[in-house]
């Protein structure tokens, strides 16, 4: 019988060499590997919130498209009157939001105006109206307000022909704001993304199968994944999940190629005995086994099946979760048509005691305690769901050695800044 080898106390550290990729090279190979695969289309703005422009937009009227008041009040030309308290005389009419007023106001008069209201001709300022006395014939104020005091320059905010947004931009709420008040209605966008999502795995059960005995796994990556691709604007394929059966495994990837532009599998990823996606993935010749040095999260498996990318994910739902923030984030932008768009995180003091290894990146889960400092999931077990759930960001610690004692700054990611 061989005689089981002494544990040593390094036996979980990471080999250190050429052989761990660091998570900025991983990522700047993913970069430089992939382009958009989605094809183009026009849409109404109305409905673009999520979609990813294919072209610029240019603006085809400034906005405001011509000078106008910023408050109800009075209207003059400044330099027409003299300092000081000044009565004025009013002219007849007034000057309202949508009904211009189109002669001009003569030098030394003033007009009754709106906010909103374009400038007549004659006037550059206004004075507010509660800074006033007025009766039907005259209006009286200390001329002591410089010229173009609430008024609003035509294209003070965007002039007309400006660009405004660069292809590859992915459109929020507020961008169909400007772009409708451009005179823009329509835009160039690229179809959405179709991304599959399978599970694997012996043990792996799906939800809502009553009486899963001790050794099955409720599916959980499958729903985390898929609500996620919905999140970021894509449409999600749910191609369920297959046992460690290499013929139906194959079966599954050739459906996700068919109805889908890359596919996220989680499980089987590693290079061991039951890691069957590798297996049948190697046989495409296009398997690339990335040992990123990230926890969690190391076993990347990249590959092409008929013609479409696939992320082999880790199995368990932390690393498959941080594996697809960190990496499928970026890359499906990219395929979808966008940019290259990296998290935007902060510095904040640490609430917590680290030691770290060198040799690869962490991401803890974290969120911010009352006084925004970082505070970390007492576990970093990644088959620890439930960490998952009570963090609200992650906290990334470089790829050197690090000493963490509270009060330290360190780079804390808002899941919202994976758009989650
Ligand atoms: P693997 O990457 O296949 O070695 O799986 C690593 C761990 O993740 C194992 O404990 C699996 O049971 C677990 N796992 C794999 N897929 C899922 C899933 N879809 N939902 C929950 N846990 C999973
Ligand atoms: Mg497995």
């Amino acid at each position: 019988m061989p005689e089981a080898p002494p544990l040593r106390d390094d036996c979980f550290a990471m080999p250190q060499g050429v052989d761990w990729t660091p998570v900025d090279t991983a990522l700047t190979h993913l970069r430089d590997a992939l382009g958009v695969v989605t094809s183009e289309k026009v849409i109404p703005v109305a409905d673009s919130a999520g979609y990813i422009l294919s072209r610029e937009c240019h603006a085809l009227r400034s906005n405001p498209p011509a000078a106008n008041s910023a408050v109800d009040g009075f209207g003059f030309a400044k330099d027409s009157i003299g300092p000081g308290p000044q009565v004025v005389p009013l002219i007849a009419g007034r000057a309202a939001a949508g009904q211009p007023h189109e002669s001009p106001v003569p030098a030394g008069h003033a007009i009754r105006i709106l906010t909103g209201a374009i400038l007549p001709p004659g006037v550059d300022t206004v004075v507010l109206e509660e800074d006033t006395r007025s009766d039907s014939g005259s209006v009286a104020f200390q001329n002591v307000i410089r010229r173009g005091a609430n008024t609003r320059r035509a294209g003070e905010d965007v002039e007309g022909g400006t660009m405004v947004f660069p292809a590859g931009h992915r459109l929020i709420p507020p961008d169909l704001a400007l772009l409708t008040a451009l005179g823009i209605s329509e835009v160039h966008v690229r179809r959405r993304l179709r991304v599959a999502v399978l599970s694997t795995g012996d043990e792996i059960v799906a939800p809502g199968t009553g009486n899963a005995a001790p050794h099955q796994i409720y599916d959980a990556n499958r729903p985390m994944l898929l609500s996620l691709l919905e999140r970021w604007g894509y449409h999600a394929v749910d191609l369920a999940h297959v046992g460690d059966d290499p013929a139906a495994l194959r079966a599954a990837l050739d459906q996700g190629a068919d109805r889908a532009d890359a596919i996220l599998t989680s499980g089987g990823a590693s290079a061991g005995d039951e890691d069957h996606v590798s297996a049948l993935l190697s046989r495409t010749g296009s398997l690339q086994h990335w040992r990123i040095a990230l926890k969690p999260g190391r076993p990347l498996a990249l590959a092409v099946w008929n013609g479409v990318p696939v992320f082999g994910l880790p199995g368990n739902p932390v690393a498959a979760m941080v594996c697809t923030l960190i990496f499928a984030r970026p890359s499906l932008r990219l395929l979808a048509g966008g940019e290259w768009d990296m998290p935007r995180g902060y510095q904040v003091p640490a609430a917590f005691t680290k030691s770290k290894k060198p040799g690869r990146r962490e991401y803890l889960r974290a969120r911010l305690n009352p006084a925004c400092a970082a505070e970390v999931f007492p576990s970093e077990g990644s088959g620890r769901i439930s960490g998952l759930s009570w963090a609200e960001g992650l906290v990334e610690l470089g790829d050197a050695a690090m000493e963490v004692a509270p009060g330290d700054p360190v780079r804390y990611i808002p899941y919202g800044s994976f758009d989650l």
